[in-house]
């Protein structure tokens, strides 16, 4: 079981951000441009067997993103508007996009614990049944 952390944008969320590798250099968003610090980027630690490596999630989360952006954000808007989220009239498109990139997040989360609850329990069986 390896531990790997994601970092995402603090603005939309979106995990595609360019570090800087000097000390105090400045972040870049690649979805939504916002630039500043690697401290103030939003960093999930997963724990899993299943992915190794923290680029295997950042383009597992990014292939996720845009997966939620093509085929979701109408239906999702929808319910969003429906819900009382987002506003009838006049969507602001980053607040929309910022749920989105948090509904694409929520899934890679959700997914990869779940993976991480299975092989748990395909391990436990394995260890029950040797005895
Ligand atoms: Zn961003």
């Amino acid at each position: 079981m390896s531990t790997d952390q994601t970092k995402f944008c603090p603005l939309c969320g979106s995990p595609r951000v360019d570090e800087g590798f000097l000390v105090g250099s400045l972040c870049q968003c690649r979805s939504c441009m916002w630039q500043g610090p690697s401290e103030k980027l939003v960093v999930h630690q997963f724990k899993t067997s299943l992915l190794d490596g923290t680029d295997v999630i950042t383009r597992f989360s990014a292939e996720m993103r845009d997966l939620v952006a093509r085929e979701m954000s109408l239906p999702v808007g929808k319910a969003l508007v429906k819900w009382g989220f987002l506003p009838p009239t006049s969507i602001d498109a980053v607040v929309w996009g910022r749920y989105m990139n948090a509904a694409a997040r929520a899934i890679v989360t959700a997914i990869i614990e779940t993976r991480d609850q299975i092989e748990a329990e395909e391990e436990k069986e394995a260890q029950n049944a040797e005895i």
